[in-house]
């Protein structure tokens, strides 16, 4: 009797079958060469829509171009917003209004980003600025290899676009830290103080120009050396896009290469899956929306967050190429439409088990999981997902042998955290967390467990199914 009305999950690395378990390896492959070459959002959407393409996917302008009158099922089409977001649309066999099946994905990861005037010198080294964005642990980003990405719009309107410490061959960049010796008050500090915002400041150099009588002979070449490489003068970067990552590649990790170590897994991870999921359809029955977003680690806001207006125009500009379409046709579609938010989830750590409640969080190798509320404190500024649809989702991944777990993010009042599961569910459409557990969250590195984005790919595609 125990067995049956026990909850139990056991580890995916045990039950799949052998095929599954070599497809887990192959996705794993394809997800690190995906996050490999989608270092900054930018780079993300450049690559969803390449991949997109050789998927015969069409972007929104050509087809607007063709004056094609109707969008017929099975018809892929895609549409880009300041490549930043962009949203994939796969045409069902119904109409939108009957409501369209979404799946909403973040593509910024925490960094750190120059500041307008960075560059400076002191002590015969040159500096730059930052300003982190998202929510970062300061102290984790000192004597960690870094990496530049970069675009910039000359004063003439020629575009720049700047990547260095990826290649093996190129020069890192790195933040120092003190040396334990000298850091009893820095080590007797609280840890959010020990590494400040305004130190967090990156070495660029230390050799100086021999050209004239230069004050700040070392920001002197660096800027010579950046004007040679990229025509770049200081000013120019006042009006750049820069950010620093962790540099290198997605490893595997563990003996056993269960797992993979990787920069920006939050939310890329889920994004790959989602892609993946989408660019399986061939006609589903409802039009099946995936969707790409920034700035959800700063709040969802801005033209390229979720809060931006672009969902909304680009449901109403596909609505248009449908037959019937009313002035009410988008509130009825998005009314009777069902989302998952796609993000990433804190796995149980041993490490850390005073914040986590065991019976409540989803562990690394169980499965895709479900997070039927977000917030903090009391819930506060939660999505709660609806019972009913919850008994859909459980009855989809029922009949397409998807294993869920279901956890919260920590214990009731250690923090809490959202998604962009409310902005979705200001439309009314039905919404509910879905996706990958991971370890270090928003740490430089972040961890995931292979099996389980093999099977949150796998939940995505019966979800759009
Ligand atoms: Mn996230
Ligand atoms: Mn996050």
């Amino acid at each position: 009797m125990k067995n049956e009305l026990f909850f139990n999950r056991e580890s995916l690395w045990k039950t799949l079958d052998e095929q599954k378990l070599k497809e887990t390896q192959d996705f794993g492959e394809s997800y690190k060469s995906f996050i490999d070459n989608s270092k900054t959002e930018r780079k993300c959407v450049k690559e969803i829509i390449r991949q997109a393409r050789a998927d015969g996917f069409v972007s929104f302008e050509e087809i607007q171009k063709e004056k094609k009158k109707t969008l017929e099922p099975g018809d892929k089409v895609y549409f880009m917003n300041k490549e930043k977001a962009v949203i994939l649309a796969v045409m069902g066999k119904e109409a939108m209004e009957t409501g369209v099946n979404i799946i909403g994905t973040h593509l910024d990861s925490p960094r750190l980003d120059l500041k307008p005037f960075p560059f400076y010198e002191d002590k015969e080294l040159a500096l730059a600025k930052t300003h982190y964005y998202g929510g970062v642990k300061k102290y984790q980003w000192v004597t960690m290899p870094l990496a530049m990405h970069g675009v910039i719009t000359k004063e003439n309107g020629e575009l720049v676009e700047i990547t260095i410490g990826e290649d093996p061959t190129d020069p890192i960049l790195m933040i120092s830290d003190l040396l334990p010796h000298l850091s009893k008050d820095q080590m007797s500090k609280k840890m959010s103080e020990g590494i400040t915002g305004e130190g967090l400041n990156v070495l660029l150099g230390n050799q100086a120009t021999k050209e004239g009588d230069e004050k700040e002979a070392v920001k002197a070449h660096l800027l010579q050396l950046l004007n040679e490489q990229y025509g770049l003068s200081e000013e120019d970067f006042a009006f750049a896009e820069i950010q620093l990552v962790p540099a290198g590649k997605a490893r595997d990790l563990g003996l056993d290469r269960s797992m993979i170590a990787a920069y920006g897994h939050d939310d890329r991870v889920c994004a790959y899956a989602e892609l993946r999921a989408i660019l399986d359809l061939e006609t589903p029955t409802k039009t099946a929306l995936a969707v790409f977003v920034d700035k959800e680690e700063v709040g969802s806001i801005s033209n390229v967050g979720m809060e931006s207006k672009f969902f909304e125009n680009t449901v109403d500009e596909l609505l248009e190429f449908q037959e019937g379409t009313t002035r009410l046709s988008i509130r009825r579609a998005l009314n009777r439409s069902k989302a998952l938010s796609g993000d990433v989830m804190s796995a149980f750590d041993p490490n850390f088990p005073e914040v986590l409640d065991p019976k409540n969080s989803c562990y690394m190798g169980k499965g895709v999981n479900i997070s039927k509320y977000t917030g903090s404190r009391g819930k506060g500024g939660c999505n709660d997902a609806n019972h009913e649809f919850l008994a859909e989702l459980r009855q989809t991944f029922k009949n397409n042998d998807i294993q869920w777990q279901m956890g919260e993010l920590g214990k009731v009042d250690q923090g809490g955290g959202g998604t962009i599961a409310y902005i979705i569910g200001n439309y009314n459409t039905e919404v509910v967390d879905c996706g990958v557990p991971v370890l270090s969250m928003h740490a430089p590195m972040e961890i995931v467990s292979k099996v389980d984005l093999y099977m949150t790919y796998l939940a995505y595609r019966a979800f759009y199914l």
